[in-house]
């Protein structure tokens, strides 16, 4: 740094104007805006800047679409993700229509020579109840279900065993009497 100093100092003036030091290539003074070595300020500001720094040349129409698609990729992509969707919809609305109004020239092919149906099973046909093996522990009259058909008639051994059930209370019954 200290073999640089000297080198500096020799690199800068100081300013006509208002007595700045500031670089010596500058062709203007950083804190007045005026010429370091004449001290006059130039009226014109804008040509000395444009004639130090260039401004780039006037980007062609296809280097400003394609810096603006630099710039926003985002909306490139979904740009281009939209186009797509819209190209396949409209190809698809054109098959659509084509199919609907076109009839193929080919012969018509029946479905038995397309699919061979003979070992096709009958869906709709009902499948037997599997016989249900459920344990029980002894009492299988609280296991059982029965069915009791309309206009069913008891059977006579049935009601013969229900009467001599009921009748050995009756006696009993007519005794407070
Ligand atoms: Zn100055």
């Amino acid at each position: 740094m200290t073999a640089d100093s000297p080198n500096v100092s020799t690199d800068r003036i100081a300013c006509a104007s208002c007595k700045h030091d500031i670089d010596a290539v500058a062709r203007l003074c950083p804190y007045c805006g005026a010429d370091p070595r004449t001290g006059t300020k130039p009226v014109d500001t804008q040509a000395v800047l444009q004639e130090m720094f260039h401004p780039r040349p006037a980007a062609t129409a296809s280097e400003s679409v394609v810096e603006f698609a630099r710039h926003r990729q985002g909306i490139v992509i979904a740009l281009a993700v939209g186009i797509v969707i819209l190209l396949l919809a409209g190809l698809h609305e054109y098959v659509t229509r084509r199919n609907a109004r076109d009839v193929s020239a080919a012969a018509a092919i029946p479905l038995t020579e397309v699919t061979d149906l003979s070992n096709q099973q009958d869906e709709n046909r009902q499948l037997p109840l599997p016989k249900m093996e459920f344990q029980f522990d002894g009492h299988p009259q609280t296991m059982r279900t029965f069915v009791v058909e309309p206009g069913a008639i008891t059977p006579p051994e049935v009601v013969a065993a229900q009467q001599t059930a009921t009748a050995p209370p009756a006696p009993a019954a007519a005794k407070p009497h």
